[in-house]
């Protein structure tokens, strides 16, 4: 029989765990601080649980982590871990150190289906959604080896990993029921304590789930636009041909209603001469510009360096040219930042990911039949 792995549980799913041993729900509290506050395995170690609990969790329970493969890190403090998920799949977490926080990138997925031209896990394919265990364990073994290796914080909360972003491997909201459940133990209380403004989840536009997440559990949201167009998302972020701009920016309206920040954030990953240039900034400002009920839609653009990879045909736009197009944005009144490249030395960067492609889904082949994007795109954006 295959025990029962305590990381696949929310607090409520603890507690009627519990409760099919015969257990009130004080002892899931117990064992969710156990587990997820101090990091322990071990039931043996848990010395306030009564030894009968003890006893009965042997043998039936475990908390089971992620086999690691490989654990890099550079040096400018990121660390990643590359994680096995059997048959041959592999995900990553990434933790970026910053002076006032630490950052994990999660990943939700074995692989992605959306398919984003310059995202090195679009081109994989998709393998399998991760459960909610397999979530959660790259926060339990981050959070854990990041303490054991001294990097807990002084002071009455040692914790090192203070903001958590949904934004490695996967769509997360095509894995919804897997994660929601993760999303609440990292807010929990009794395990991580994450505020919601400090856990984030980033979506490519899967309209209907970011309306659910509104109602369940409205964490901060990041949105991938990468386009001003639907004819040029299309091309970049495949899902855009189900769920047009006009629908993706109503329901970031609506999201707003419910969410922990008052504004969206828009991730723009910038494509030398295929959606960087100034016509490009001006449109996305009408863009946004042309909702709510006051006018502009509440936003924060994050431009993003491309990372190039050899499947993609795509190249990184020049520095000069990010730092022209966040200007257009800035002038229009909109804070925008430059995300920086972090960890390059150990190829951490978003888009690497689990850097042995395996072409699940015959994806090169469908890039091949939609053939290479058009560089005349600068000149086909609005207002250009
Ligand atoms: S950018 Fe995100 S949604 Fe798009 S293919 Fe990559 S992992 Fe999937």
């Amino acid at each position: 029989m295959t025990a029962v792995n305590l990381l696949d549980f929310d607090l409520d799913g603890l507690a009627a765990y519990c409760d099919s041993l015969g257990e009130k729900r004080f002892r899931a509290v117990q064992l969710m601080r156990w587990v997820h506050q101090r990091g322990e395995a071990d039931f043996d170690r848990m010395s306030d649980l009564a030894k009968s609990l003890r006893a009965k969790l042997a043998g039936v329970a475990e908390v089971r982590p992620l086999p690691v493969i490989s654990e890099h890190r550079s040096a400018d403090g990121t660390v990643k871990w590359l994680f096995d998920v059997g048959a041959g799949n592999a995900v990553e977490a990434v933790f970026i150190p910053e002076d006032d926080r630490g950052t994990l990138c999660v990943s939700s997925q074995a692989g992605c289906a959306v398919g984003c031209r310059f995202c090195s896990t679009g081109h994989q394919g998709f393998s399998r959604n991760l459960t909610t265990g397999e979530i959660l364990a790259q926060l339990w073994h981050a959070e854990r080896s990041l303490r054991r290796a001294g990097a807990a914080r002084p002071g009455p909360d040692p914790r090192v990993i203070t903001n958590v972003v949904m934004m490695g491997m996967g769509e997360p909201l095509q894995n919804y029921a897997a994660l929601v459940p993760a999303l609440r133990v990292m807010l929990d209380d009794h395990a991580y304590g994450l505020s919601r403004r400090r856990l984030t989840v980033s979506t490519s536009g899967i309209v209907p789930m970011m309306d659910r997440l509104r109602e369940d559990l409205p964490v901060a949201l990041a949105v991938s636009l990468h386009a001003p167009d639907d004819a040029l998302r299309d091309q970049l972020v495949p899902i855009n041909r189900k769920y047009p701009l006009a629908e993706l920016l109503a329901a970031c309206q609506r999201y707003l209603e419910r969410a922990p920040r008052d504004f969206i954030t828009f991730e723009y990953c910038m494509l030398d001469g295929v959606n960087d240039s100034d016509a490009h900034a001006r449109a996305l400002l009408a863009l946004v510009s042309a909702r709510g009920p006051v006018g502009r839609l509440p936003c924060k653009f994050n431009l993003i360096p491309f990372n190039p990879f050899p499947q993609s045909g795509l190249r990184r736009s020049p520095n000069e040219r990010v730092q022209a197009f966040a200007q257009v944005l800035m002038d229009g009144g909109i804070v925008t930042t430059v995300r920086r490249t972090r960890g390059d030395d150990i190829d951490a960067a978003c888009g690497q990911l689990a850097g042995e492609v395996q072409d699940r889904t015959r994806v090169q082949e469908r890039l091949l039949v939609r053939g290479p994007l058009p560089r005349a795109a600068a000149a086909r954006a609005p207002n250009a």
